[in-house]
């Protein structure tokens, strides 16, 4: 397994769609296996493979405090939703930043595991919103995306701040 190094906004690769996964192999087993690793370490809830430059339709997930409950998604697609709520949401690709970002309050999910076996399963809470952001990011949408121009920049001065803090 190897930890993978996660793009940063403003890296225009975030904004590459993902392509479909047709072939259940090895090379799809490792790029999980990263995923979930790069997750972890990175103390991240959620990671889409866009975030680390592999532009296939899979992310990861794991919104336990104990890394008990990892799910792989591949190929996802939201079949059904209602309700609205706001969280807050961060993204390993934004570090140190959060914004309140409106979402359906309950989805079902169908997508394909690692195997290529199909599931269907519905989400809500956490697990609700992280699916909704991941699936963002293979459409080459991040969560500021969905800000107001005025709390957008004012969420990105703030990136910027902390980037140069960081260096
Ligand atoms: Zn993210």
């Amino acid at each position: 397994m190897a930890s993978l190094f996660v793009l940063v906004y403003p890296d225009d690769r975030l904004r590459i769609k993902a392509t479909p996964v047709l072939q259940f192999d090895e090379t799809l087993k490792q790029e999980v296996l990263d995923l979930f690793e790069t997750m972890y370490q990175d103390h991240g809830v959620g990671l889409a493979a866009t975030q680390v430059n592999i532009h296939k339709r899979i992310f990861v997930m794991d919104c336990s405090d104990d890394q008990s409950t990892p799910i792989c998604f591949i190929n996802p697609e939201i079949v059904y939703s209602e309700g609205e709520t706001q969280s807050d949401e961060g993204c390993l690709s934004f570090p140190g930043v959060y914004a309140k970002v409106p979402r359906a309050s309950k989805i079902r999910v169908k997508y394909l595991t690692d195997q290529g076996e199909q599931q269907e399963r519905e989400f809500e809470n956490l697990e609700c919103m992280c699916v909704q952001h991941e699936i963002d990011h293979l459409n080459g949408i991040t969560f500021v995306d969905h800000l107001s121009n005025l709390k957008r920049v004012r969420l990105l001065k703030k990136l910027q701040k902390q980037q140069r803090q960081t260096l």
